[in-house]
C-alpha cells in the first residue's frame, strides 16, 4: 500500500512550543514535504473522508462563543429551534449515506445536554449506527454519566473543540474555561468514545497563538482521532464577526491556513485532519494545498451547522480534478486497527 512507503512517524505528546513554532517557520515547500511524508506514512495518499454535519438543535445557546451565530449573545436574527424529531434526523442520515458520507455528525447548540434529552439522543445514535455509518455528536459539556450513556448507545466520536490557544481562551469565550473543555474531553476518553477536537483560526490571533493552539492539541495524552481545523466565517452580529468585519484580519491568509494544517498533520500524524468551516470561501487551489499538507477529511453538503459549505457538486468536481477519492469506511477501520 502506498500509505506505508515512508516509515510511520512516532506519535508523540511531548511536543514543545519551540518545536511547533519551528515547524510553522519552515520554508513552505519544506513544511509541505514533511507534512506529505507524515501523511503518506499513516494514511491513504489520495483518499479523503466525507462526513455530513446536521444541526439537530439550532440557536438559543447560552454560551457566548465570540465566533458563533447560535449564541443568544449574538445579534444575528437566527431562529432558535427545539431538538429535532428522531425520525427527521434518521431521514437526513439516510440521505447523507446515499450521498457517500461514512460519518454522520449531529450538533446541538447547548451548553450541555439535559438528562431529559438523552433518550432521544440515544435513539439517534443507535438509528444512525444501524445504517452502517459512524456517528459523531457535539452537544456541549458532558458529565461522566452522560458520556457513559453515549458510549453505551454506541457513539463513535464526540466533538468538543478547544477552540483556540489556552492563553487566548477568555478573549473568545467567557461563559466557560479552557479547563472545562479539557474536563469533558477526559469524560469522553474515559467512556471509551473517540475524540474529535480542534478549533478555529482566523479569529485575529497571532502565529504564536496558533502555535499554542496546536501545542494544546498535540500534547493531549492521547491525540484526538479527528482534528477539525476551521477558518473563521465572520458572521455579522457575532462579537468576532463585527470586530473583524472590514479589517484585513477578516480572512486568514490562505498560505498561513495551509501551514496550520501541515503543522497539525506533522504533530498528530495518526489523526484525521479535517477541513471544516471556512472551506466554502477557499479557492480550489488552496484546498488542494490543504490536501497536500495532510488534510484528509471534509464536511460535505451545502451547509455546516448554520453557515454555508462548499456543496457536493463543487467537491465532486474538485476531487475529480485532483484524483482524490472518497475514503471507504473499511479503509479507516483497517488503519485504525493497525
Ligand atoms: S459554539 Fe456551541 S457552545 Fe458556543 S455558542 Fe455556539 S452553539 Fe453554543
Amino acid at each position: 500500500m502506498n500509505a506505508h512507503a515512508n516509515p510511520r512517524p512516532a506519535v508523540r505528546s511531548d511536543w514543545t512550543r519551540e518545536e511547533i513554532a519551528a515547524l510553522f517557520d519552515l520554508p513552505f515547500n519544506d513544511l509541505l514535504w514533511q507534512a506529505q511524508a507524515a501523511h503518506r506514512a499513516s494514511h491513504e495518499a489520495n483518499a479523503v473522508q466525507l462526513s455530513t454535519l446536521l444541526s439537530i438543535k439550532t440557536g438559543g445557546c447560552p454560551e457566548d462563543c465570540g465566533y458563533c451565530n447560535q449564541s443568544v449573545h449574538a445579534e444575528t436574527g437566527l431562529k432558535a429551534t427545539k431538538l429535532m424529531d428522531v425520525r427527521a434526523v434518521l431521514q437526513a442520515a439516510a440521505q447523507a449515506k446515499d450521498a457517500g458520507s461514512t460519518r454522520f455528525c449531529m450538533g446541538a447548540a447547548w451548553r450541555n445536554p439535559k438528562d431529559r434529552d438523552m433518550p432521544a439522543i440515544v435513539e439517534m445514535v443507535q438509528g444512525v449506527r444501524q445504517m452502517g455509518m459512524e456517528t459523531c455528536m457535539t452537544l456541549g459539556m458532558l458529565t461522566e454519566d452522560q458520556a457513559r450513556t453515549l458510549a453505551d448507545a454506541g457513539l463513535d466520536y464526540y466533538n468538543h473543540n478547544i477552540d483556540t490557544a489556552p492563553e487566548r481562551y477568555d478573549q473568545v469565550i467567557t461563559t466557560r474555561t479552557f479547563e472545562d473543555r479539557i474536563e469533558t474531553l477526559e469524560h469522553v476518553r474515559e467512556a471509551g468514545i473517540n475524540v474529535c477536537c480542534g478549533g478555529i483560526v482566523g479569529m485575529g490571533e497571532t502565529r504564536a497563538d496558533r502555535v499554542g493552539f496546536i501545542h494544546a492539541l498535540a500534547t493531549l495524552p492521547v491525540h484526538p482521532e479527528s482534528v477539525p481545523v476551521n477558518a473563521l466565517v465572520p458572521v455579522k452580529g457575532t462579537v468576532l464577526g463585527d470586530m473583524l468585519a472590514d479589517t484585513p484580519l477578516a480572512k486568514i491568509d490562505e498560505i498561513e491556513f495551509v501551514r496550520t494544517v501541515a503543522v497539525a498533520r506533522i504533530t498528530m500524524p495518526a489523526s484525521m485532519v479535517r477541513l471544516s468551516a471556512g472551506r466554502e470561501s477557499m479557492s480550489d487551489a488552496a484546498q488542494a494545498l490543504c490536501f497536500m499538507a495532510g488534510a484528509n477529511s471534509i464536511f460535505t453538503g451545502d451547509k455546516l451547522l448554520t453557515t454555508d459549505n462548499a456543496g457536493d457538486d463543487r467537491d465532486a468536481a474538485l476531487f475529480a480534478r485532483l484524483g482524490v477519492t472518497p475514503m471507504a469506511a473499511e479503509c479507516k477501520v483497517e488503519l485504525a486497527a493497525e
